[in-house]
């Protein structure tokens, strides 16, 4: 609620908006210390600004790190968090199960710098094992992944990295910070989306890099710094809103996806239903290892394919089609239409994203009016 509050000489109750690009100085001695360091001070919001300042030390406070910035969106975030710290010649190892956009710049994006990337099914720790060289400098994974929730141990993927010296990236927006802390299982580096749970309101993009100060200072804010993905101070005042229900906000839906899930379970025409929090989860020992909650996504899977998944996506009245997240609003997608539909067919048969699943972003809605929509689209 108040970690890097500064309130400014009119003391505000909320924190303010300081919607401006550069700063001014008192004179020209005064500007040319805050170039060499020795004044402190604002330069140009590109580098710093006192809004963005203040979301990333409530984004440290809350993960327990050493240091955060803010990004334009969580992409952004993940592009900064890879390229500030690999080069030529470097090894990255990743699960197949990831973002779209994610994978993306780990098989399109890094080879044409050189690094050498292995991809591995990321509930097989023989295969993390086996995918380690002495030239792997990071690992990147999502847990719960994307849309199979797929939960990957990440102690145990941290230590075999250590064992090499990679540096351990965890993109951490479904299980979110409040169910999910990387940096006590091992990991090195968070990056958050801060559209999806942390702004959870449908208003912006944000993205947030989190690690040790020294990660954060030396090696991520001179990238930043230069190449520019910088958030907007509007849209850090919308993320700190955001922080300040953050907690309310997915514990309630959680007590929705709950309910779902186990609704879920039980109704006709569902094959399966995949849900981190739930019993039935193939990995459900794991998950309750390294996540306080089963969080807000459920994943299930219609008999009778695309035709009988879309004629329910249709039917639904009151859960919107949509392929955001981690929103107050509850919305669906099919994945192997939208947010896959770059995925070739046989990594989508690999991964299990078959023409049945949906996967529903649960929001905060009264759950029986969620849970009756769903049992009338289904009937
Ligand atoms: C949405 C999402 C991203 C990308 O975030 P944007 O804010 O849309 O750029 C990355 N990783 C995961 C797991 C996501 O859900």
């Amino acid at each position: 609620m108040r970690g890097g509050l500064s309130r400014s000489q009119f003391k505000e109750t909320s924190e303010a908006i300081f919607m401006n690009s550069g700063f001014v100085y008192d004179s020209a001695e005064e500007a040319a210390g805050r170039f060499t360091g020795e004044n402190e001070g604002y330069i140009y919001s590109r580098y710093a600004n006192p809004t963005l300042s203040v979301f990333e030390e409530r984004m440290q406070a809350l993960e327990g790190a050493g240091g955060a910035r803010g990004t334009s969106s969580g992409m952004a975030a993940v592009n900064a968090a890879l390229m500030c710290q690999l080069k030529a010649g470097d090894h990255v190892v990743a699960p197949k199960a990831l973002f779209g956009s994610c994978l993306y710049i780990i098989e399109e994006i890094l080879p044409r710098f050189g690094v050498g990337i292995t991809l591995v099914d990321g509930t097989h720790l023989d295969q993390w094992k086996a995918a380690f060289t002495p030239e792997t400098a990071a690992v990147f994974l999502e847990t719960p992944s994307n849309p199979t929730l797929e939960i990957v141990d990440i102690a145990a993927v941290a230590e075999m990295a250590h064992a090499v010296g990679a540096k351990v990236i965890v993109d951490n927006v479904f299980a979110t910070s409040i169910f999910q802390k990387p940096l006590e299982l091992g990991a090195d580096v968070v990056v958050y989306s801060a559209t999806k749970h942390i702004d959870g309101q449908g208003r912006c993009l944000g993205g947030v890099i989190l690690g040790d100060e020294e990660f954060i200072e030396e090696t991520l804010s001179p990238y930043l710094k230069h190449t520019g993905p910088a958030l907007s101070p509007f849209n850090a005042w919308n993320l700190l809103k955001g922080l300040e229900t953050l907690d309310l906000r997915v514990n309630r839906q959680t007590d929705n996806a709950e309910k779902i899930a186990a609704f879920l379970e039980n109704a006709k025409g569902i094959q399966q239903v995949i849900y981190p929090g739930s019993d039935s989860h193939p990995q459900a020992d794991l998950a309750r290892r390294q996540m306080k909650r089963g969080s807000t996504l459920v994943s299930f899977e219609l008999e009778g394919g695309q035709d009988k998944a879309f004629a329910f996506l249709n039917k639904l009245n009151l859960i919107d089609i949509s392929n955001n997240l981690g929103d107050s609003k509850s919305l669906i997608t099919h994945p192997t239409t939208t947010t896959h539909a770059s995925v070739s067919e046989d990594l989508k048969r690999h991964l299990g994203i078959s023409e049945g699943m949906v996967r529903l972003s649960v929001g905060l809605e009264d759950a029986d009016d969620l849970i009756a929509d769903l049992g009338e689209a289904l009937s």
